[in-house]
């Protein structure tokens, strides 16, 4: 039994339909808001687990309602975007959503996209209870006390870069982040260059991690926007 909680937030009908007949035959349980007001509101007055945001709302701009939430929840935000909206959607996780979904989805997708924020949920619930001086995800292991990180029981040689930028990933398991959001917290500043900087350094970092770079397991690139650690059984 599926008791996760979703709030659905979209303005077109056969849209939300489509979202909410799926939740339902996934038993999942939800609730509806049709523009950013009462979205605010559902948010506030119910403590969704997960909700799910179109940015093209009839009353306030999608974004702005993440920027409401964020300032009292970090309940995981899943825009869905039209695709003439790219920039809206990156805007978006800059401003703390987690992932998104680009119009037209599958039920697949969206599924799929549910059972990744569902694991981030569980990750980030589990953390909470245990130390976390040491963070482990598949064969990789970051001491965060020590600066050290393994493979296995192989120590990972990494330059200063490439452990800050494995450390940031570690951190936001699930999370989308995008290239200006790592930039900044990377070298403090989001130029062309930073950008193109930290494609080389994930290069590398790939090499030191990932078995087949060319199909990496735990760093997802998502073109033109950023990348994502994903949790590894
Ligand atoms: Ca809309």
């Amino acid at each position: 039994m599926n008791k996760t909680m979703i709030l659905v937030v979209e303005d077109d009908a056969p849209v939300c339909n489509l979202i909410t007949t799926t939740l339902k035959t996934h038993d999942y349980k939800y609730l509806v808001a049709h523009n950013g007001e009462s979205a605010i509101m559902e948010a506030s007055s119910h403590n969704p687990d997960i909700i799910l945001l179109d940015l093209g709302l009839p009353d306030i701009d999608g974004v702005e309602v993440i920027k409401k939430i964020r300032t009292w929840s970090d309940t995981p935000i899943i825009v869905i975007s039209a695709r003439s909206e790219d920039s809206d959607k990156i805007e978006a996780l800059d401003c703390g959503a987690d992932d998104y979904l680009t119009k037209p989805f599958s039920i697949e997708e969206l599924l799929a996209r549910l059972r990744v924020t569902q694991r981030r949920l569980a990750a980030i619930q589990g953390e909470m209870q245990k130390s976390q001086a040491v963070f482990t995800n598949g064969n990789l292991k970051i001491d965060y006390a020590a600066g050290c990180a393994y493979l296995g029981e192989a120590p990972l040689h990494l330059t200063p870069i490439e452990y800050k930028l494995l450390c940031l990933m570690s951190k936001n398991v699930g999370k989308v982040l995008t290239h200006t959001y790592i930039t900044q917290k990377i070298w403090g500043s989001s130029w062309d260059t930073d950008i193109a900087s930290l494609r080389v350094f994930m290069a590398t970092l790939r090499k030191k991690i990932e078995s087949q770079p060319n199909s990496p397991q735990y760093i997802q690139t998502h073109i033109g926007v950023g990348y994502r650690m994903m949790k590894v059984e």
